[in-house]
């Protein structure tokens, strides 16, 4: 059936990246690979090999694909990884032994191959030499891709969308989202998760449009049916009507036409009524974020999440292959700042494929994550923070840590980088030597102690998508808690209000980098309640811009103030409302 023909009906989501999509639905559903076994009749037994054969062949040519994707986006070095992968496939030993085992057991040769790859995966994970460790990941990723293209599950991998379509998944992990198809992807709607999960990150910052918690839609949807995605609203509709089309066509129009008036005033400064400049930063992700930084006219990078160049491979990058991408941004973006966060991995972001380095955790959020993985595994934090240094001679290039949680904490990581300069000079590389160094405040402790945190750094970068998440206890990536999710809770303001002060006390400047930041109706309480900057995905810069420019930073503090007294988050929140609307129109 046509299903266009199939009735219309509304789901509602959470709006979690602007926009509005209208297409055909991919449906990905992410599931652990379950092997069959089963018994190969003798006379199929010469398939089964020619099947196994093609399976190598095919995954081949998808690493291959990757791998000149990977090179064309984030440079050759960063591709290097790949050829490991290729690697693997030419192994006779590993190749010869599968068709061996099928030969002397007529078990199908997914069962093979899987019973062989997991062996030489354990006997790598036991070896001492890391270089050898290394290859256990690798191993371990290109038999994954083997088992699915034997078992005919590749059409799901995101990174082969072959024609532009909506992209409802019952979950995209940040892997996934690294290796999403921006030029194929018209929207991204999953069953679980919230505004700030990490896949919504991305999909912001590549400028698709993104609903999220929309509970079983992957249940209620198939492959090829028609749908808008609305978000703005967090609105899917499944099927819509000819009447629908026309009126989200009206609505398209009058976003299109307010949002060519935002990049209009794009090309003027940040800067209030009453003369305040504000500094508009970026947050970004990859190296080819950086050509959206220059396009929205943000000032710098404030916040250079890591992780991703960790989560787009299943081994460790090296000092060298980290240095060549942080030297890229910094080098592109000189003289603006650019501020590196050393590793977030954990939480919703482990690395895959490396269960040793990151071992299952009930809690993530709460568990082995970003300076606490660090600090235990030094080596790693290590060849990071050197690539930082080295980097920092090639632009202006800041570091900052997340999740710190005291004093103590900020002090041993600076105790590492001490460390890391010390070696640096002995090998005579150049650095910046006054590299100035920030904290991300995101965890209650760190907040409450901030006089303390302040004494050790030049900056401190509030995270709030994280600190809202600790101080109210719900999970950021909880679909069924995601209302309680509250940035204009009392609690989160008062916070905020004693992180700025207690930072400015000690003459050190505060920065927003969570999603808080990019949103036109909290930058002005954010600016009123004394943050310095602000650092969001690079599309959002036009619009606090545009609030900015629109506004006076005396009536912005008024704001601020009144929310102070305030006691119900719902009503801060229609204070916030109301002072954007007032100032803002978009008709
Ligand atoms: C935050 O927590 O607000 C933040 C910017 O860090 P991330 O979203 O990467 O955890
Ligand atoms: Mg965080």
């Amino acid at each position: 059936m046509d299903s266009r023909s199939k009735n219309e009906v509304t789901v509602q989501g959470i709006a979690a990246s602007q926009g509005i999509a209208y297409g055909q639905v991919f449906v990905y559903i992410q599931s652990d690979i379950t092997v069959p076994s089963y018994q190969v009749e003798p006379d199929k037994r010469i398939e089964e090999v020619a099947r196994f054969e093609q399976a190598l062949l095919v995954t081949r040519q998808q690493i291959a694909k990757i791998q000149s994707e990977v090179s064309k986006n984030l440079g050759p070095e960063e591709a290097l990884i790949f050829d490991a992968h290729l690697l693997v496939l030419e192994d006779q030993a590993l190749i010869g032994e599968t068709i061996r085992e099928f030969q002397a057991t007529g078990r199908n040769i997914e069962t093979c191959f899987n019973q062989v790859s997991q062996r030489y995966i354990k006997a790598f994970s036991e070896i001492a030499d890391e270089y050898l460790r290394e290859r256990a990941s690798d191993l371990r990723d290109v038999a994954q891709r083997v088992l699915q293209n034997l078992l005919g599950q590749a059409e799901n991998s995101l990174s082969r969308l072959a024609d532009k379509r909506i992209v409802v998944a019952n979950d995209i992990t940040p892997s996934d989202s690294a290796s999403i198809d921006r030029s194929a992807a018209l929207a991204i709607v999953t069953d679980s998760g919230s505004r700030t999960s990490h896949a919504v990150i991305v999909a912001r910052s590549m400028k698709v449009p993104a609903v999220v918690g929309v509970r079983n839609l992957t249940t209620r949807v198939q492959n090829g049916d028609w749908a808008i995605v609305d978000g703005y609203d967090g609105v899917i509709i499944l099927n819509p009507t000819e009447s629908t089309l026309f009126r989200y066509g009206k609505i398209q129009e009058r976003k299109k036409s307010f949002e060519s008036r935002l990049l209009e005033a794009n090309r003027r400064p940040a800067v209030t009524l009453d003369g305040v400049s504000v500094p508009l930063l970026a947050n970004i992700e990859k190296m080819d974020e950086v050509g959206l930084v220059q396009e929205y006219r943000a000032e710098g990078v404030g916040l250079y999440r890591t992780e991703y160049l960790f989560l787009n491979s299943s081994r460790v990058p090296s000092e060298q292959e980290q240095f060549l991408a942080y030297k890229g941004v910094a080098e592109a973006l000189a003289p603006n700042p650019v501020i590196i966060r050393s590793l977030d991995l954990g939480g919703d972001k482990p690395m895959a494929g490396n269960p040793d380095l990151f071992p299952k955790e009930d809690n993530p959020f709460m568990g082995f994550r970003a300076i606490r993985f660090c600090l235990e595994h030094r080596d790693i934090f290590k060849d990071q923070l050197r690539a930082i240094l080295m980097a920092s001679a090639y632009g202006k290039v800041q570091l900052m840590y997340p999740m710190i949680s005291g004093h103590e904490e900020l002090a041993r990581a600076n105790a590492v980088l001490t460390e890391c300069m010390q070696e640096l000079k002995e090998r005579g590389q150049p650095f910046d030597e006054n590299l100035s160094i920030g904290a991300m405040i995101e965890i209650p402790s760190a907040a409450m102690t901030i006089d303390l945190v302040a004494r050790d750094c030049a900056f401190v970068s509030i995270g709030t998508n994280d600190l809202i998440q600790y101080l109210l206890a719900i999970d950021r990536v909880n679909d069924r808690i995601a209302h309680l999710y509250e940035p204009t809770h009392p609690a989160v303001i008062r916070t905020l209000k004693q992180i700025v002060d207690g930072a400015h006390r000690h003459k050190i400047p505060v920065s927003v980098c969570g999603e808080m930041a990019g949103d036109p109706v909290y930058a002005p309480l954010l600016l009123g309640l004394g943050v310095d900057s602000l650092s969001m995905a690079p599309s959002w810069v036009p619009a606090v811009k545009y609030v900015i420019r629109a506004m006076t930073m005396a009536d912005a503090r008024a704001l601020a103030e009144e929310a102070l007294t305030m006691s119900s988050p719902r009503e801060i929140q229609a204070k916030c409302d109301a002072f954007y609307r007032a100032r803002v129109e978009m008709e």
